[in-house]
């Protein structure tokens, strides 16, 4: 059951067109990520389905909801901005009003909440004394104080330091159980790590989407991964002739080769090592990353 259908929205600024023509549906249950480079339409795309601004145009439409498409989303903005006097606990009380709530029910859902997203220690202190990480924290539980059937979150771990991220993250894979998830990045990793199904946007455009298993499978190649003891360059110039090496990138220690066949240019590979007396400290098959399979799609 889809909790989101988006057919061939687009939204223009003058001449320039920021979305063009995307169309995607979000599956109940399901963690998305949206993965675009600076500019791709990100911010955009979730504004447009949030209903913060206008499409030029296309549909958003809610299989099982009916009537304003606010109501069952619950949404942080890339720059969340809070009234920083106030305490964790108090703006979320605050929140759970404005959505309709009575002051015993926010406070209710409010004390729920804060547990969820592990601040409690925090929850009587004035946001302004909170770090990075816990502010992005509660702006998740304000978007979920009305109990929304889909959260979508702009970019939410992007602006946070490795402990900060990996709180963030935390997080996500917990909510991912009762909650469906939208959420924009354009650090990879991260969303390798809790999504299920990926929307890659560039330029405006849907260039790729689907559950992520499916898409490596689509695009995999098979992979080398060679750490070299010591200057690279002699051992790049030998791979960069072979006519069996498709692609190479060049790491710090290591070379990373996309061959044609597994197993027949692994033995290729490992006659040219012993016969040129190669100083290989590593040699292992390569699973492809998000960030190269999104460089592949670019391409
Ligand atoms: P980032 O990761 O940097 O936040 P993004 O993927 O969220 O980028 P958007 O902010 O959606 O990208 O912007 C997409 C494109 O639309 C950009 O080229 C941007 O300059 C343009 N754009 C966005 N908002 C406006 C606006 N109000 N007027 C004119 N152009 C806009």
């Amino acid at each position: 059951m889809n909790v989101l259908e988006v057919a061939s929205l687009e939204k223009k600024y003058k001449e320039k067109h920021a979305v063009k023509d995307i169309t995607f549906h979000l599956e109940r249950g399901k963690c998305t990520a949206l993965i675009g480079p600076n500019g791709a339409g990100k911010t955009t795309t979730l504004n447009m389905l949030a209903g913060l601004i206008t499409p030029t145009n296309g549909m958003i439409s809610t299989p099982d909801h009916a009537g304003d498409i606010r109501a069952m989303i619950g949404y942080l903005p890339q720059y969340p901005s809070y009234f920083e006097w106030m305490s964790g606990m108090e703006y979320l009380i605050f929140s759970g009003e404005i959505t309709g709530l009575t002051r015993k029910e926010a406070r209710h859902r409010s004390e729920e909440l804060i547990k969820l997203v592990n601040l409690s220690e925090g929850q009587n202190r004035r946001i302004n004394q909170y770090s990075g990480g816990m502010k992005q924290r509660l702006g998740i539980a304000q978007a979920l104080i009305h109990q929304p059937k889909l959260i979508i979150l702009d970019e939410p771990v992007s602006a946070l330091d490795p402990f900060g991220r990996r709180e963030v993250l935390n997080l996500l894979n917990k909510l991912k159980e009762h909650t469906t998830i939208l959420f924009s990045t354009h650090i990879l990793n991260d969303a390798e790590q809790v999504c299920d199904d990926v929307l890659f946007l560039y330029n405006g455009e849907l260039i790729e989407q689907g559950p992520l298993t499916d898409i490596k499978a689509r695009h995999h190649s098979p992979s080398l991964k060679i750490h070299i003891e010591g200057d690279l360059g002699p051992y790049r110039e030998v791979l960069e002739e072979l006519s069996w090496v498709r692609q190479l990138k060049v790491e710090k220690e290591s070379m990373t080769i996309e061959v044609e066949k597994l197993n027949r240019d692994r033995s290729r590979l490992f006659t040219l090592i012993s016969e040129g007396d190669w100083p290989v400290a590593k040699l292992e098959s390569s699973d492809q990353s998000l960030e190269d399979l999104f460089m592949k799609v670019m391409r």
